[in-house]
């Protein structure tokens, strides 16, 4: 269906006052990300994580899962169909399971590329997030080690068997400088009998993260570290990108959003989409 129609449609379906609301909230306008439009369905997190930035108590987004979607639908840049979206940034979306599941169901009529992060483990929810690009997100596979950087998220053992579940990659990030060698490769080893595609992330160095994490700056050798996990994990047979959109191309068998074959971010999946443009 044309944009102008299903934005007509859902104007029969939601309020004047969520209409004006919609008009109002930020993801009518903002631009798209390397990723994709990025959709907070929420902001904050009270989980705190050791490395993350995010530190502001979590608070659902003041319109219903269809406004949202109708703000989306408002921006001018997003296309029906095509546009990557990716969801999970500045909060945990699997805090919020109800509104999270309508607004993926919702989405997902369009047709779109839709990916989302997540720590949380929710089987309610597995048939929603078979059908978008589910990245099931962890520092680390191995749980004593997660455990000391994410304490109030369950164990990446639960994380892994719910990855397998609704057929999601691994986010492993970020790649810790304070976690050694061998327990990332044993991080790999792990991942590799729960899905086939594994995306490494960096680690994004706040004041506060510095802080909690006891480290003033990212070693010399942590893109090299980096590239040897890549090594590692390809020989474990598992697919691996640098990129979150990547994962979202292949898994959706569409050309990457930020073309990252003409940008040196490619590690030449099967997706080949150098051959789809
Ligand atoms: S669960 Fe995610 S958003 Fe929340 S503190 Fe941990 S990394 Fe940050
Ligand atoms: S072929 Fe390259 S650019 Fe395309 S999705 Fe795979 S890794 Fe990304």
């Amino acid at each position: 269906m044309e944009k102008e129609k299903i934005i007509k449609k859902l104007e029969k379906e939601i309020s004047e006052e969520e209409i004006e609301k919609a008009k109002r909230n930020d993801h009518a306008r903002r631009k798209p990300r390397a990723c994709g439009f990025t959709v907070h369905i929420a902001k904050g997190c009270d989980a705190n994580c050791l490395y993350c930035y995010v530190n502001t108590k979590p608070k659902l987004i003041d319109i219903s899962p269809k406004a949202l979607l109708y703000a989306l639908l408002l921006n001018p840049k997003f296309e029906v169909g095509r546009s990557f979206v990716a969801i999970g940034a500045i909060c945990e979306p699997l805090d919020f399971p109800d509104y999270t599941k309508e607004f993926l169901d919702e989405i997902t009529k369009l047709g779109n590329p839709v990916q989302i992060s997540t720590k949380e483990v929710n089987y309610n929810l597995a048939k929603t997030l078979r059908r978008v690009d589910a990245l099931v997100s962890m520092c680390s596979a191995v749980d004593e080690i997660c455990k000391k950087f994410e304490p109030k998220r369950p164990l990446p053992s639960e994380r892994l068997e719910f990855c397998k579940e609704i057929k999601g990659g691994v986010f492993l990030r970020p790649i810790l400088p304070n976690v050694s060698l061998k327990d990332h490769f044993k991080s790999l080893e792990i991942i590799a009998d729960f899905t086939d595609r594994v995306i490494l992330g960096n680690l994004r160095l706040s004041k506060e993260v510095r802080r909690k994490l006891g480290i003033k700056e990212l070693p010399k050798k942590y893109f090299e570290i980096k590239r040897k996990l890549e090594d590692y994990a390809k020989d474990l047979g598992l697919l691996v990108y640098r990129s979150a959109c990547c994962s979202n191309a292949y898994r959706h068998n569409v050309v990457c959003w930020n073309k990252c074959w003409e940008k040196g971010f490619c590690s030449s999946c099967p997706n080949a989409c150098w051959e789809k443009v």
